[in-house]
């Protein structure tokens, strides 16, 4: 029997026995029961269903809309459609960091932290390496150890296929349906080096940027850019010795932050030192989102924030659908080697080439 990949020597989980050979059935007679099919609902189902709350029913509507066929896709966007009124009555937080920063470790106790009160929370990633890997780690439910056998959490891990833009636009879908089934609080993570902050910034009201202490200059590395799009940026694992050296990054980046001009919001963004693992910190975070969501409503940036970030997506999904359209189209997929090849080797411009190909395309949709 072949070695279980598991019990290689880099593996640091549980060995994996062998295990035993599967006995033949013991009763030929016997009819193996057919696994019951999942029910298939209709538009309607899905939205009562999801109004109502039921988790499973959100579940499986998320699937339709992370699925690439067509026609499941239509009934995703009609169930959205109609979800779309039930929606929009929660607090978005994006959170974003480095792989170990404590992502995981610290939405676990954001997320009890926030159920406190009461309410439901969901729990959703934007995992920018998916497209590669066909997988993905973020939002996975068992790196939420308490979260995930939490009754009012609902994790789902980020969708697996297609553009980055696809993706986010699936999760920006998928948190109206999660709305719509009464989450008041949701969670978008994601780990990146600046193009899927982008696309979850523009999805939240509030972004908090968990950061590590380093090794003195905690500046380096980390994208103006992101810096920028930080509503709040938190230093986590300030515990044991690390407190000093997590106290004094949160210096840097208040100086750093103090070099940038005040953001449209008219909110300076806050640091925080904090400990995810310990659970040290905590509140006065949540206290901080909580002030900077008072300030913005009051102030009409949070209104005027989703609204841009509803144009936003408009025009997102226009540029999807219309990329898709070009490049799923089966003369443009033959002609398009054919046109790399002669751009590469000299034959043609690029420009003229993309003309040529787009003049096709048009007059394909005549
Ligand atoms: P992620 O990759 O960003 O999701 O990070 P994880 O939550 O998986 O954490 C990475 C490692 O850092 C794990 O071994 C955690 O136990 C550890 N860790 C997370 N938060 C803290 C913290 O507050 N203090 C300390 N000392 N370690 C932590």
């Amino acid at each position: 029997m072949m070695e279980h990949p598991e019990n290689s020597e880099e593996y640091k989980g549980l060995t994996v026995n062998a295990g035993i050979e599967q006995p033949s059935i013991v009763n030929p007679y016997l009819k193996l029961r057919k696994k019951p099919r999942r029910k298939e609902y209709s538009v309607a189902e899905f939205v009562e269903g999801i109004v109502k709350g039921n988790v499973t029913v959100l579940s499986q509507a998320v699937t339709m809309v992370e699925s690439l066929k067509p026609e499941h896709q239509a009934i995703a966007q009609e169930v959205i459609e109609k979800c779309l009124p039930y929606s929009g009555n929660s607090m978005r937080i994006g959170i974003s960091g480095v792989p170990g920063a404590g992502k995981s470790t610290s939405i676990d106790v954001f997320g009890l932290h926030v159920l406190e009160k009461g309410g439901k929370l969901a729990v959703l990633a934007i995992d920018p390496s998916s497209e590669r890997t066909k997988g993905s780690i973020l939002g996975d439910k068992t790196r939420m150890e308490k979260l995930s056998v939490h009754p009012k959490a609902f994790i789902r891990p980020s969708p697996s296929a297609g553009s980055l833009g696809g993706v986010a636009r699936k999760t920006r879908e998928t948190i109206i349906l999660c709305e719509a089934a009464g989450f008041d609080k949701i969670f978008v993570e994601t780990v990146g080096v600046g193009q899927s902050e982008t696309a979850v910034h523009s999805m939240v009201d509030f972004f908090l940027l968990i950061q590590l202490a380093g090794t003195g200059d905690e500046l380096q590395g980390i994208k103006r850019g992101i810096m920028e799009m930080a509503d709040g940026i938190v230093i986590n694992k300030a515990d044991g010795n690390n407190i000093e050296k997590a106290k004094l990054a949160a210096s840097h980046f208040r100086n750093a932050l103090h070099l940038f001009p005040t953001p449209d919001s008219g909110w300076t963004p806050k640091v925080f030192t904090y400990s995810g693992f310990y659970g040290l910190g905590i509140k006065e975070i949540w206290d901080m989102i909580d002030e900077y969501m008072a300030f913005v409503k009051k102030n009409g940036y949070f209104d005027y924030r989703r609204n841009e970030q509803a144009k936003y997506w408009m025009y997102e999904t226009i540029n999807e659908h219309l990329r898709d359209s070009f490049y799923n189209n089966p003369t443009i997929e033959t002609m398009l080697a054919a046109k790399e090849q002669a751009v590469l080797n000299g034959s043609q411009t690029s420009f003229v080439a993309a003309k040529h190909l787009l003049d096709t395309y048009f007059q394909l949709l005549k």
